[in-house]
């Protein structure tokens, strides 16, 4: 491993000014320790942010506030999460180990980085790591890849599952700046890959996360479902979060967010409105993933997702609105 400097950031303010200095913020360190020892990254500094105040989770309006170094176990195991965002809950304990969920916090598991095996291997051509080298996945091992939202530079996908449930909840990303505080909704997070795989979310230079932001409780059927080659310690091959409110036969209101199928965390509004008004069944949820993947394309070994998406889409439809379509 390469040399670095290592310093704590005693206040916000000064992690937001060593990070804007060149510096690497390090929290639960589970995924950037990894790739400091394969020096797919090789950082100069860290900045230590685990003594600040950022482990609360708190009633903000409706919702809820999550600090960003609330570990995963805690915020799986929060009493208001079970209760009034249970998708978030069961997204979070399908994620890593017991080991990692006690380490990892809620704003590493945002930025933690792709899991591409070409990513990982200073030995292979890759734009997110090396820009302008190639993209070895494309004519390579591609199976975890990307279906929908990849680009000729990239095919990766984003690792996450408690982003994928926070994205199907309305989540938002606190920010302390070196302007000061702003939020960005979750789904304007993320970018899309393009020509610049490397640049994955439109946080600025020194920008530190510190807390991601519930809106009040949606109630209504909550299933998050990770299909994987094993049924732990796997990313996903493909997942959904869905919140579907029924009523009265009909669907009144339908949330729905994919991982393992895109560069980011994957929300297709158009998908959520042919649910809406209409009562479920098998006939709908097939017409919602037609519009969902219209735009799907494989790659070759990840040509199976598109049919596997759409089957779990269905039955995590059916499950979310009581058994209904089946
Ligand atoms: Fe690199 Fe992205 Fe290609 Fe993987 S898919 S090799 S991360 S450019």
């Amino acid at each position: 491993m390469k040399p670095f400097d290592y310093i704590r950031a005693p206040s916000v303010g000064e992690a937001n000014a060593a990070a804007a200095a060149g510096a690497v913020i390090i929290a639960g360190g589970t995924n950037l320790l990894d790739l400091m020892k394969l020096e797919v990254m090789a950082p100069d500094r860290l900045v230590d942010i685990t003594r600040l105040d950022l482990k609360m989770i708190e009633a903000a309006g409706a919702g809820l506030r999550v600090g960003a170094l609330v570990t995963n176990s805690d915020l799986a195991a929060h009493e208001s999460v079970r209760q009034d965002y249970p998708v978030l809950a069961k997204a979070l304990l399908a994620g890593a180990s017991g080991q990692l969920r006690n380490k990892a916090t809620t704003g590493g598991n945002l930025l933690q980085r792709t899991r591409c095996p070409y990513f990982y291997d200073l030995a292979q051509a890759c734009n997110k790591r090396a820009p302008g080298t190639g993209c070895s996945a494309l004519g390579g091992v591609n199976r975890m890849h990307a279906v929908l939202g990849a680009s000729a530079h990239c095919i990766a996908t984003h690792p996450s599952d408690m982003a994928v449930a926070l994205l199907a909840l309305g989540a938002a990303v606190e920010i302390a700046g070196r302007d000061g505080m702003r939020q960005i909704p979750l789904d304007a997070f993320y970018r899309l890959p393009g020509d610049t795989p490397h640049i994955e979310t439109v946080l600025e230079p020194g920008d530190v996360i510190t807390a991601i932001l519930l809106p009040a409780p949606r109630g209504g059927g909550q299933v998050y479902r990770k299909v994987r080659d094993r049924a732990s310690y796997a990313f996903a091959l493909v997942s959904v979060a869905a919140v579907v409110r029924v009523e009265g036969g009909v669907i009144k209101e339908a949330a729905l967010a994919f991982g393992g199928l895109a560069p980011k965390p994957w929300r297709d509004p158009a998908a959520e409105a042919v649910l809406v008004g209409e009562a479920p069944s098998d006939a709908l949820f097939a017409k919602a993933a037609d519009v969902l993947l219209a735009e799907a394309a494989g790659v070759g070994g990840n040509d199976f997702k598109i049919p596997l998406a759409r089957r779990t889409l269905a039955a995590v439809l059916t499950e979310a609105t009581g058994g209904a379509g089946r």
